[in-house]
């Protein structure tokens, strides 16, 4: 029977496949398909695992102290049962032999429908070796991870080459939650949609959905649970809504709306080297957001004129404490710059902490671990202020970058003059160290994130020393209104029409041009179309969104006309419902 499920919709277009379940803990693990001549080599890794988890247990249980409770004796013994169980390594092994899954992924997918079946078990007691199941599976996951690391490279995971075996549909994932880096294993992955039951339209794992162009639903609260293994899915990222096991006449309409997006991209595609530029002759930069270096390319080809937000968290997160030092850095900083072919890269320093931990955690993970509200915590520059040697060492690697291309420094959430004053320091004590050092780099301007509504209300201050500035509507909105970006219980209240966020962005576009100082917004604001009529009305001309966005901004851009625009902003500005008044203000840019 087809049923649907509610959500958000973060990532547009549509995604049509089957449904892979993964937990939340395991979303990380490696997906991949292995090729038909590496089927045995992949069951042979199982079976190493196997044999070294069963040999680990044993010398625990043998070097077990001799007033060791008999209990803990007994576990060891029940977990080496399972490890021998068919119910386990030897249903894994059918999923190697019948879906050509590496053995990660098969080990979890048998371990995602054997905790369903714990789950529907009557008897408490036997419910709960549900975790011995899961602690037995996590062994097995530490030593194939060990085991050969790097094989998802080794055996092309995109989606492309993994089509290739055993004619296989394509795929989507359903997890309860999916912290950000992880997110950025997507990138790597074989899936082409994915729905989750938590998470806000602006939390970060929406934003690399977006980044990636694939199709998303999140906070679909009871999916994981409503969908089975397998089930076909029809994610359809516009409306926020996953239908399972559609009918064929709904799953036909679907293919149809596929096909349809396809020719829309197409046609928007030949806009890739038309410069923006307004019918009032108006130039308008559009640049491009990126997660990881190796993005710099699809920024490019996607017709950026240069990288506007550079997230380097990614670099860091999901490193087990060990951080990369000055040299990863640069040469990180280095290949994205050296990608740009000369065009500028605005590097943001770290913007750690929020719902971007630096130890791998989901966001509902995080909120349980620490019961403190972690958004209007130790975040982005705050962070890094905590920690200057590190701090020093990025702004190093991002200035030693720049003597490959032009670079930008971008500081996140900037709310204190204190902060600024110490940021600063710390690009000149960087700069005179690399000076010691004889170490080259060019000009770089610095520029502070307007995402903290001090910073817009003292917006003058903030332009006196800063050579420019970027507007991140996402935190902006979260902390004018108040509202948790990463929680799908008050995302309805997320609004980026609120009067008050308007208000804010305008003044900040408008001290800016005024004293002739950069000024963009790299928020997803920037991305939506909705906004573009009003933001180019503002007087903004640089926008920076994720490179798939580009083309329709881009559309916008070049139907606008900003002398109209302008003369009916202040009716959208004054009004109780500026979404409703803008339909009008976009009416009126429209050529005669
Ligand atoms: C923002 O807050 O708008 C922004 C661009 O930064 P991030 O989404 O990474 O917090
Ligand atoms: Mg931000």
């Amino acid at each position: 029977m087809s049923i649907q499920v509610f959500g958000m919709p973060v990532s547009r277009g549509v995604a049509i496949g089957r449904a892979v379940l993964v937990a939340s803990s395991r979303v990380d693990v490696a997906h991949y398909f292995v090729p038909a001549e590496r089927l045995e080599h992949e069951v042979a890794r199982l079976r190493e695992a196997r044999d070294a988890v069963a040999a680990e247990l044993t010398a625990l249980k043998r070097d077990l102290p001799g007033d060791a409770p008999a209990e803990l004796s007994a576990l060891l013994d029940v977990h080496l049962m399972l490890l021998h169980d068919e119910a386990l390594t030897g249903a894994t092994k059918v999923w190697i032999h019948e879906r050509h899954y590496n053995a990660e992924w098969a080990l979890s997918a048998q371990l995602e429908v054997l905790a369903r079946q714990f789950d529907d078990m009557e008897d408490a007691y036997l419910r709960e070796r549900k975790a011995d199941v899961e602690q037995v599976a996590e062994r097995l996951l530490r030593y194939l991870g060990r085991s050969e690391p790097g094989a998802a490279e080794v055996l092309a995971p995109a989606a492309g080459g993994a089509r290739d075996f055993a004619g296989e549909d394509p795929l989507v994932l359903v997890a309860n939650d999916v912290a950000p880096a992880d997110m950025i294993q997507f990138k790597r992955s074989v899936f082409t949609g994915f729905v989750t039951d938590v998470g806000g339209k602006t939390s970060h794992t929406a934003i690399v959905a977006r980044s990636m162009d694939i199709p998303a639903v999140v906070g679909a609260r009871e999916a994981s649970r409503l969908i089975r293994q397998d089930d076909w899915l029809v994610i359809d990222g516009d409306a926020g809504v996953v239908i399972v096991n559609p009918s064929p006449i709904v799953l036909e309409e679907y293919r149809f709306r596929q096909r349809q997006s396809e020719l829309e991209r197409a046609r928007l595609n030949r806009l890739r080297h038309t410069p923006a530029v307004t019918l009032d002759g108006q130039a308008v930069e559009l640049l491009a957001n990126i997660e990881l270096p190796a993005d710099a390319a699809g920024a490019l080809e996607a017709g950026a004129v240069g990288v506007g937000l550079f997230r380097s968290e990614f670099l860091f997160m999901n490193r087990d404490g060990d951080l990369p030092d000055e040299e990863e850095q640069f040469e990180a900083y280095r290949s994205a710059v050296l990608a740009m072919q000369g065009l500028p890269v605005t590097i943001r320093t770290v913007d750690i902490g929020a719902d971007k931990p630096l130890d791998r955690m989901s966001p509902t993970e995080l909120r349980h671990e620490h019961a403190l509200n972690p958004a209007l915590g130790l975040r982005a520059i705050r962070w890094s202020l905590s920690e200057p040697g590190m701090f020093r060492q990025q702004l190093r690697a991002i200035l030693r970058a720049s003597a490959f291309g032009k670079v930008r420094i971008l500081v996140p959430m900037v709310a204190h003059l204190g902060e600024i004053r110490a940021t600063l320091e710390a690009v000149a004590r960087a700069r005179q160290q690399l000076d010691d050092a004889g170490r080259p780099y060019g000009r770089v301007e610095v520029g502070a994130m307007i995402e903290v509504p001090a910073a817009a209300l003292m917006i003058d201050r903030f332009l006196a020393h800063f050579d420019y500035v970027s507007i991140g509507t996402n935190d902006l909105i979260q902390y004018t209104l108040a509202i948790d970006r990463a929680d799908d219980a008050v995302s309805h209240l997320f609004d980026p029409w609120h009067p008050a966020v308007l208000r804010l962005i305008a003044d900040t576009i408008a001290r800016a041009n005024a004293c002739g100082r950069g000024v963009s917004v790299c928020g997803e604001m920037a991305g939506d179309a909705a906004f573009t009529d009003l933001l180019l009305a503002m007087g903004l001309r640089s926008f920076s969104m994720h490179p798939a966005r580009i083309a329709s901004i881009k559309q916008r851009v070049l139907r606008a006309d900003t002398r109209k625009l302008a003369a009916t902003l202040e009716a959208v500005m004054q009004a109780d419902d500026p979404a409703r008044e803008s339909g009008r203000l976009h009416q009126g840019a429209q050529p005669a």
